[in-house]
């Protein structure tokens, strides 16, 4: 018996790469710069231990050159090049990288700012090229080579000249058809926007010549054309920034720069975190709700990195829905990607990173809530409603995160009190959290069934959200106090005249009865209560479900 190995059928192995592992065809240049970044980050290692090498950070860098009569688009480094057998193996080779192979060799170097790992991300450049040409120079060599192919077909190499080491590709950028605009890959300002979009963090200099158009010196109202050469991408993300080098400002007009709302920040956090997970991070909370944050419009999530390069807009799994409100991004060298560069739908790394940033989240709600009460005030009228949200949604599960972050208006203070002022003031007989439900605070004022609690001296709480009485029903109590609605039948206050009304009520109990026969159907009984002062009559409910929350059910979609 004979064992055969399989042979990959290289050509339609890489028409099915192309057209299905990538969706956008623009990350092409995501891939062959970051394929530049890794080549100048393995000469600044070789640096590190070859004496006969200087790393000056000035003479590394990526060019981006647009020609419009050839159709060429060419991305050039000055990283540490291939050579001959390294452009048959990692070019010639679907899915052989020869960056995974130097970060595994270099492991004890910390190479892990070394981007590629798969082996295809180069091959991307042909959803958009006819022909691509690659001429490189390794280091420590005097001879250059040239890679060229059109695909499908398989590829040539030759020698030729180049002066420095590096390597420089050549795109023959294709057509234009029906579907598709190849043009704007020739185009300086698209180009532009795509490399600041995925590549904007990339550790060296991406270059291009732009052409801009300038006032005239000397002249009124006339231009001038002039060629310029640029560096596009901002190279340090301000996440990996230092804290104490960065001011207020720099946070906002990164808020602003990132189109994250059209309000200011009310706070952000800056998270750098380095143990067993790996990962920065900037947050904001903003200052208003957006627009459209109570539609099925809005979508959560925040922009996730890996190693500075852009992998996903809006990664959802990162906050929980009732921190949905927070914009801002993660990069972290950890996580594992598929082949197409974008984040494993169960990946571990990233369930770590998201419960840590609810940590952080929550405690520093908590902080704003202790030392900068007005701005958490205007936070939680912006937000209040989805912490809310929040403890009653899966099984009151987070609770314990939001139940301290809760506000509602206190009859006494006749504004805003947490959960915690209310009980830690609560006289001593008072055995329970009380709280009334209404359209507004005036109306719930008036409210005849909160006459007895009001007249104990105890405090009242206001609930005109929906969502409010649910909320809490999910809580049940907050330190060992049990919630209870001032029109539930019975208010567990000790009255010396509850002996007195039953009396009253056993007296005239044909009265009673025939005033049940009446309302049949509207009520379940009538008696005599003693929780009324100057009120002749109110409504009480008998179960857990109140009337406002009956209400709210019956005008629920079945
Ligand atoms: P990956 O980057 O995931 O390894 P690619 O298909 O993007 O896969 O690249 C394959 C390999 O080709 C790289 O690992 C690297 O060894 C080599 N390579 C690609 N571009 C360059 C370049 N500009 N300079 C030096 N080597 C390169
Ligand atoms: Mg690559």
């Amino acid at each position: 018996m004979t064992k055969h190995e399989f042979k990959a059928e290289s050509k339609r192995l890489l028409d099915m790469m192309i057209h299905s592992i990538y969706s956008q065809k623009e990350i092409f240049l995501r891939e062959l710069i970051s394929n530049s970044s890794d080549a100048i980050d393995k000469i600044y290692y070789k640096a590190l231990t070859d004496d006969s090498l200087q790393f000056d950070k000035e003479n590394y860098y990526i060019k981006v050159t647009v020609n419009k009569d050839t159709r060429t688009l060419t991305i050039s480094d000055t990283g540490i090049g291939m050579t001959e057998e390294e452009l048959e193996n990692n070019l010639g080779i679907i899915a052989k990288s020869g960056s995974l192979a130097f970060k595994t060799e270099n492991e004890a170097k910390d190479g892990h700012d070394i981007i590629g790992q798969f082996g295809v991300g180069f091959y991307s450049s042909f959803m958009v090229a006819d022909v691509v040409t690659v001429i490189t120079k390794p280091f420590g060599s005097d001879v250059a080579f040239k890679w060229e192919s059109e695909g499908a077909d398989g590829y040539t190499i030759e020698t030729t000249e180049k002066e420095a080491i590096g390597t420089e590709i050549t795109l023959k950028i294709k057509e234009n058809t029906e579907e598709e605009n190849y043009d704007e890959y020739l185009d300086d300002y698209q180009l532009q926007s795509i490399i600041k979009k995925y590549s904007d963090f990339i550790r060296y200099p991406i270059k291009m010549d732009v052409t801009e158009s300038r006032p005239k010196e000397g002249s009124e109202g006339e231009f001038e054309q002039i060629q310029e050469e640029k560096v596009i991408n901002r190279m340090v993300p301000i996440w990996r920034k230092n804290k104490s080098e960065l001011t207020d400002q720099d946070y906002e007009q990164f808020y602003q720069e990132k189109r994250y709302g059209f309000d200011q920040p009310l706070k952000h956090l800056h998270i750098s975190v380095d143990g067993a997970i790996r990962y920065n991070a900037i947050l904001f909370i903003p200052e208003r709700t957006p627009f459209d944050y109570y539609t099925k419009e809005y979508e959560k999530g925040l922009e996730l990195y890996s190693n500075g390069v852009l992998i996903m807009n809006k990664c959802g799994d990162l906050l929980p829905d009732y921190y949905g409100f927070v914009k801002g991004l993660v990069d972290s060298e950890d996580l594992s990607l598929n082949i197409s560069r974008e984040i494993l739908q169960h990946d571990r790394q990233l369930k770590l990173i998201a419960k840590n940033i609810k940590n952080k989240i929550t405690s520093q709600l908590k902080t704003m809530l202790e030392n900068e009460r007005e701005k958490y005030e205007q936070f939680y009228e912006a937000f209040g409603k989805q912490l809310k949200y929040g403890v009653y949604s899966d099984f009151g599960a987070n609770k314990d995160d939001l139940q301290d972050l809760l506000l509602f208006y206190s009859s006494k203070e006749q504004k805003l009190v947490t959960l915690d002022e209310y009980v830690s003031r609560m006289p001593e007989d008072q055995k329970y959290i009380y709280y009334a439900s209404g359209e507004s605070y005036d109306r719930i004022a008036k409210m005849p069934q909160t006459e007895l609690v009001q007249d104990k001296g105890y405090e009242i709480l206001y609930f005109i959200d929906e969502i409010d009485e649910f909320a809490i029903k999910m809580l049940m109590n907050y330190k060992e106090k049990e919630f209870k609605s001032v029109a539930s039948g019975d208010l567990g206050i000790e009255d010396e005249n509850n002996k007195e009304a039953e009396e009253t009520t056993a007296e005239h109990k044909e009265l009673f009865e025939h005033m049940k026969q009446v309302l049949s159907g509207k009520v379940k009984d009538v008696k005599v209560s003693t929780r009324l002062k100057t009120h002749p009559v109110c409504l009480s409910a008998q179960g857990d479900v109140t009337i406002e929350m009956e209400k709210i059910l019956k005008a629920m979609p079945d």
